[in-house]
């Protein structure tokens, strides 16, 4: 379903969430870390969602099981270099990663730094071994309240330059956007650029807020758009990408039919839809099974999902330059 003439790029992937089953069975035994279960694949049934959760909350409490073995920065390089392995093992050329300084290091207290260091040296050694050009995006976990994200805010910003935007996740519903005003401001005024998960587990307004109060040029799932058709037309108007993620919607129970998915009437509308897995390791999916799922359950046609995979390529967090060369290095 993935054209072989375009860049294959994905912009919306937790990395605590691509933690590998088989990884977390050899974090805890390393570290003598104990889980709920006693076999290797009996983890894998309690870590990898079966059907669907009942909410987002419960969806999030699966990625738990990913960051309880994060027991010093090696674990979090680990985790980190094998998600990005995954990534280009896929077959995807442009990945950007996200990841939540305060959820990885929060289960031994880690140094929120020593956790962005670990991260981003662990991305960058499985780029360059397995020829794949990867984006950091800072998360900001709305559901720990203004004061962990402002400490994490911190810890991204250490490291600034390695960072190619910064994004809020979590609790939507619970934690919303004008809570985050302030933080985005500094985020922005330090140059990043800005994604914000919405209209996942809230209404449209949360959306409005994401791209009026906190400059979100992109959204996370935004499938609420679809009860608002004037902020359809002004998310296609402002070229506001969204990053739908047909699998996790459905498991989080933003969709209750995947069928019914909004994508091909946000693609109607002119918004810039793209395809992405969100948390391959709890989802057990790949970005080309997304792709075959907007194909044969949604029924978008071969020019929509080229136009799909294109608006991925748009939209990345990345200067022309660097998106010009993503293309060359295709032809090469
Ligand atoms: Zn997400």
């Amino acid at each position: 379903m993935l054209s072989n003439a375009l860049p294959v790029a994905e912009l919306h992937r937790h990395l605590d969430g691509s933690v590998r089953p088989s990884t977390i069975w050899a974090l805890s035994k390393q570290h003598g870390i104990s889980l709920p279960v006693t076999s290797e694949n009996d983890l894998k049934h309690l870590a990898v969602i079966q059907h669907r959760t009942s909410d987002l909350l419960e969806f999030i409490q699966k990625l738990e099981y990913g960051v309880s073995v994060l027991a010093d920065a090696d674990a979090c390089r680990r985790v980190a270099f094998e998600s990005v392995e995954d990534a280009a093992r896929e077959g995807i050329h442009y990945i950007e990663m996200r990841f939540s300084p305060y959820f990885m290091a929060k289960a031994f207290s880690l140094p929120m730094v020593s956790v962005v260091e670990a991260v981003l040296d662990g991305i960058s050694a499985a780029a360059s071994e397995f020829g794949i050009k990867v984006g950091a995006l800072g998360i900001l976990s709305r559901s720990y309240g203004v004061t962990a994200c402002e400490r994490e805010l911190d810890a991204i910003l250490t490291h600034r330059n390695k960072f190619c935007g910064i994004d809020l996740a979590g609790d939507e519903a619970g934690y919303p956007a004008t809570l985050f005003v302030d933080l985005f401001k500094r985020a922005r005024d330090a140059g990043m650029r800005a994604t914000v998960h919405a209209g996942e587990a809230a209404g449209p307004q949360s959306i409005w807020d994401a791209v009026t109060l906190l400059g979100a040029s992109r959204i996370g799932h935004g499938v609420a758009a679809i009860q608002d058709p004037r902020l359809m037309e002004y998310l296609a108007k402002h070229e506001i990408g969204i990053e739908s993620c047909p699998t996790s919607n459905y498991q989080t129970g933003a969709m209750t039919d995947t069928k019914n998915h909004p994508l091909r009437d946000f693609l109607a509308a002119g918004m810039a839809v793209t395809l992405n897995t969100d948390d391959p390791g709890i989802s057990d999916i790949t970005l080309g099974h997304e792709y075959e799922i907007a194909a044969n359950v949604i029924g978008l046609d071969k020019s929509a999902l080229l136009k799909v995979q294109e608006n991925a390529l748009k939209q990345a967090f990345l200067s022309d330059d660097e998106k010009k060369a993503l293309r060359l290095s295709l032809k090469k």
